[in-house]
């Protein structure tokens, strides 16, 4: 592709959306470390959203990022095209018990919106700081809940086709921290079928689950969990049990508060955090003989030079 039909598609979206070129992609995640995206398109309409799979060159790679809270961007970075949804995609409508958001709103404030109107089923989602759109694709959840609990449909764009579908939360295939959700297929829009709750059990659930979130898990650059919990024991507990609480790869390291956390140092690299996430994995599975897997996704390209352990972004 050539930078001239890059301007073309700046001109197509017109006010619908912002094309932005050579965008520090490591940024752009809660990691805040990794490499920069050869081209950054934000996406503010739904109409821009269509414009932009029609255009879309076959044999393009497309990558979707929310608030990359689950996503390690390779210190290499993204040659393809990342979308990221804004504008129109961070709307929230209260109708009743159903609520409605587009893609990229942001968990905390669905679940802030929801209480307010009186709604439970959502208050989970208060301490996780990533968008619907990444939520769907995770199955996100916590505090004895998940995004498949609450899913009513969602709206789904296909970038390499062009075609929207309404999708049914049965029709997702949910699994604990999965969807069948392809890297091409954009989510714009959710409706979750909450319950009618009390405002104010609904706002001191929120305030303990903020409050347990500060006591328990540590700040700064991380992705949240970075191993799936195995069904026998939690991922965290495996990790501390081995002695690993704390273990330094270069600017990587085991969180000294929760053993699943794995932080990044503000003048990290991707390369350390994957290498930390490898040792871990081989002491653990050395140790207890239990298999971890990773909850976070990778984004890069050749996919061929990340540990087989890592989940990709794009296939
Ligand atoms: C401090 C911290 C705490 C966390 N706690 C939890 C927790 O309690 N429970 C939990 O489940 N997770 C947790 N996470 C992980 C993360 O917040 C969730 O997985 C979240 O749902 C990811 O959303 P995102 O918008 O950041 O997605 P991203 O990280 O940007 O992307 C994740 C995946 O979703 C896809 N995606 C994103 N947006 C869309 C879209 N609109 N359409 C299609 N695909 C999309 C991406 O392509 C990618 O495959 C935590 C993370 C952090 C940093």
């Amino acid at each position: 592709m050539t930078s001239l039909r890059f301007d073309e598609l700046a001109e197509l979206l017109g006010d619908g959306g912002i094309v932005e070129h050579d965008v520090d992609l490591g940024r752009r995640t809660t990691y805040r470390v990794g490499g920069a995206g050869a081209l950054f398109v934000t996406l503010l309409t739904a109409e821009a959203a269509n414009a932009l799979a029609a255009w879309l060159p076959s044999g393009v790679r497309v990558a979707v990022l929310g608030n990359g809270s689950n996503v390690l961007v390779a210190d290499e970075g993204f040659s393809g095209i990342t979308v990221h949804l804004a504008g129109e995609f961070d709307e929230i409508l209260v109708e009743g018990e159903l609520v409605t958001c587009g893609g990229g709103a942001d968990l905390p404030r669905v679940a802030r919106r929801s209480v307010e109107a009186g709604l439970s089923g959502f208050e989970w989602a208060v301490g996780v700081p990533g968008t619907v759109g990444g939520a769907i694709a995770m199955n996100a959840g916590g505090h004895g809940s998940s995004t498949a609990e609450s899913l009513l449909v969602a709206s789904v764009l296909d970038l390499s086709t062009g075609a929207t579908c309404l999708r049914y939360c049965e029709e997702f295939s949910f699994g604990y921290r999965h969807s069948n959700l392809k890297s091409h297929e954009l989510v714009l829009s959710a409706t979750f079928a909450l319950r009618e709750g009390n405002r104010e059990d609904g706002l001191a659930q929120l305030r303990d689950i903020v409050a347990w979130r500060r006591a328990h898990q540590p700040g700064g650059q991380n992705c949240g969990s970075v191993f799936i919990n195995p069904s026998t024991v939690a991922a965290g507990a495996a990790i501390d049990a081995c002695g690993l609480r704390g273990r330094r790869s270069g600017t990587a390291s085991v969180s000294e508060k929760h053993a699943n956390f794995i932080q990044a140092d503000p003048d990290g690299t991707a390369r350390d955090v994957i290498s930390l996430i490898s040792e871990v994995a081989a002491e653990v599975k050395s140790q207890s003989n239990l298999v971890l897997t990773t909850e976070l996704k990778v984004l890069g390209d050749h996919a061929e030079r990340f540990p087989l352990l890592l989940r990709l972004v794009t296939p």
